[in-house]
């Protein structure tokens, strides 16, 4: 069975992701799906999952795609992941993969030659991506260097193409796609905070750092949002609110009060970059 690994790497009763009973037809003449969910587990990645024959083919890429064709961006071949799994973003407690998914790109893919499996077998995979951020004419190929045959390494290598540029798209847009605006510690907030508080998936080096920032973040905006999800898309709104009502002709005791919440509120972005930047670091 093609998803065994899959579900033997998994607990079903004690992690939310999709077990994968139900296999689609593939349609040939169906476009493809793609995403890449930002990972962040023992180690940030990057997965990027092609829709194949029932499946997603997975590789997890640690420093995410670039959009320089000059990078080669090393992709570890994982284990196929059931299609549902393409639409999953949020927090595995604990066990494999424990930590936070985030949907960061979605889309649909085109095989560069009509044999896919060939091309697989070949290790040289050039295909199309349309989806929100990453675009045109890419090419996965199998590298000698690492892994073994079960799990063969690969690179990840954008294409000269109108879609390339000089930009770094993981920092330039770091953000769901699923829940746009959300980050990390959003995904978290809208879960369970605390989860790991005194225990997180990583303690130590950066991505413990990392852990740290986004779980005290995650508990702040839902101490001081007292709400449901969505959660600092909410307090965008809020603070948005808040802005207009300070514009307000006469200005009384109430709305300095809210000015004063307000500059608290605003505070926010600067974290959220703040844990971008870190999430940059950390690679
Ligand atoms: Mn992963």
């Amino acid at each position: 069975m093609p998803l065994d690994e899959y579900r033997k790497k998994r607990d079903f009763t004690r992690s939310p992701e999709p077990t994968g009973e139900t296999v689609p037809e593939t349609d040939a003449a169906k476009p493809r799906f793609f995403c890449v969910q930002k990972h962040l587990a023992s180690h940030l990645h990057y997965d990027l999952r092609l829709e194949h024959d029932g499946v997603l083919l997975s590789w997890a890429v640690p420093k995410g795609p670039s959009l320089d064709s000059r990078d080669k961006r090393l992709a570890m071949q994982t284990e196929d992941h059931p299609i549902e799994y393409g639409q999953f973003e949020g927090v595995i407690p604990d066990g494999y993969g424990a930590g936070v998914v985030m949907l960061w790109d979605i889309g649909t893919w085109t095989p560069q030659s009509p044999d896919i499996d060939a091309s697989l077998r070949k290790g040289d995979f050039k295909f199309t991506l349309d989806g929100y951020k990453l675009k045109g004419s890419w090419v996965l190929v199998r590298t000698k260097g690492y892994g073994d045959s079960s799990k063969p390494s690969w690179l990840l290598i954008k294409h000269k193409d109108e879609w390339a540029g000089p930009i770094d798209i993981t920092e330039f847009a770091p953000h769901s796609v699923k829940t746009p605006g959300a980050d990390f510690a959003d995904i978290l907030a809208s879960d369970t905070p605390d989860l790991w508080k005194n225990n997180p998936p990583a303690k130590t080096g950066d991505t413990g750092k990392l852990f740290q920032r986004i779980i005290a973040t995650a508990i702040e905006l839902r101490e001081t949002n007292h709400s449901d999800p969505p959660t600092r898309l909410m307090s965008a709104e809020a603070a948005a609110r808040k802005l207009d009502a300070l514009e307000a002709p006469a200005r009384t005791k109430a709305a300095t009060k809210r000015a004063t919440k307000t500059s608290s509120t605003t505070k926010t972005p600067a974290t959220k970059t703040k844990t971008t930047k870190k999430t940059g670091a950390s690679r």
